[in-house]
């Protein structure tokens, strides 16, 4: 397989001079960081894994409307091709790589989140939505810019990070299906960009779609590396194999909901978590059970 180059053409004028902006944005923000304690030099990567907070130049304000199933999206913003990001190949050629502003920027931070922790990782994009959302071939939702599918990381059993073509199946041992019984799901890779993902302050994940088994390993791996509580119990809610349907044994589906301005337009249906942003409807928030509860099952 190959990853080819980003496919972005020039950008205009108006963007260009915003991703300068940005670019000086981070350098001062970098060189306004506190020096590092001495006992803290072993991480200093993960340190400088900036959380980068943008605001869209006027006319970029992406707006998700209606529901994921019946919906559109207006202004989308196009997932890019970077150090940290790549396309699944079989996706590629279709395009369907526009989500809400907040999604885009939410993928961002979390790829770049995981490389800077793990060095060598790349965030496999699926498909998000088309440009302008409304219904997608294969899919029931991705119509208003706020799904994802993601790949999962991977690696070779010598531990290398290894990139496929397109999805690859995993077994509740973490073992590539056949053909790709040389496959290894990446317990810490797939922990760190969950961890990422639930955590986020700007854009609030309510599902991330996964078989049971793979979640069980991977809260087990987040229980693991030390974790914080809150973290754990807000994957457990959001990690979940659907009821009917695709199993989600070779990739994640994210949603996020509504971002703040643009409710109203756009709409949730529960469950609404505590990190909802906003107020749900009769202001009663979804019950999350113990995060440790199950967590010893094979
Ligand atoms: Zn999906």
């Amino acid at each position: 397989m190959s990853w080819g180059p980003a496919t972005a053409g020039r950008r205009p004028r108006a963007v260009r001079a915003w991703v300068s902006r940005l670019a000086f944005g981070v350098a001062r923000s970098a060189l306004a960081l506190p020096l590092l304690p001495p006992d803290a030099s072993a991480a200093p990567r993960a340190r400088l894994g900036l959380e980068v907070s943008l605001k869209p130049p006027p006319g970029m304000r992406s707006r998700s409307l209606q529901h994921p199933w019946e919906g559109r999206l207006a202004r989308g913003m196009l997932v890019k091709e970077s150090e940290y990001i790549r396309y699944v190949d079989e996706y590629r050629r279709k395009g369907h790589f526009y989500g809400t502003w907040e999604l885009v920027q939410l993928l961002e931070r979390a790829a770049r989140r995981v490389a800077f922790r793990l060095p060598g990782s790349k965030l496999s994009i699926g498909e998000l939505s088309r440009r302008e959302g409304g219904p997608i071939g294969g899919h029931r939702s991705h119509e208003s810019g706020r799904d994802v599918d993601i790949g999962f990381y991977m690696t070779l059993p010598d531990g290398r990070p290894y990139y496929t073509y397109s999805f690859a199946d995993f077994d509740h041992r973490g073992r590539g299906l056949r053909p790709n019984g040389y496959l290894r799901f990446d317990d810490a890779r797939n922990w760190e960009l969950v961890a990422k993902l639930v955590a986020d302050g700007d854009a609030r994940v309510q599902y991330i779609f996964v078989g049971s088994d793979l979640k069980a390993r991977l809260l087990r791996e987040g229980a693991r590396r030390g974790a914080p509580r809150a973290v754990l119990e807000r994957a457990k809610a959001v990690l979940m194999q659907p009821a009917h349907g695709h199993p989600h044994r070779n990739h994640f589906h994210v949603r996020i909901y509504c971002a703040p301005a643009d409710q109203g337009q756009c709409r949730d249906r529960a469950p609404f978590w505590p990190w909802y942003p906003g107020t749900p409807p009769g202001g009663q928030y979804s019950r999350i059970t113990s995060p440790f509860a199950g967590l010893a099952d094979p």
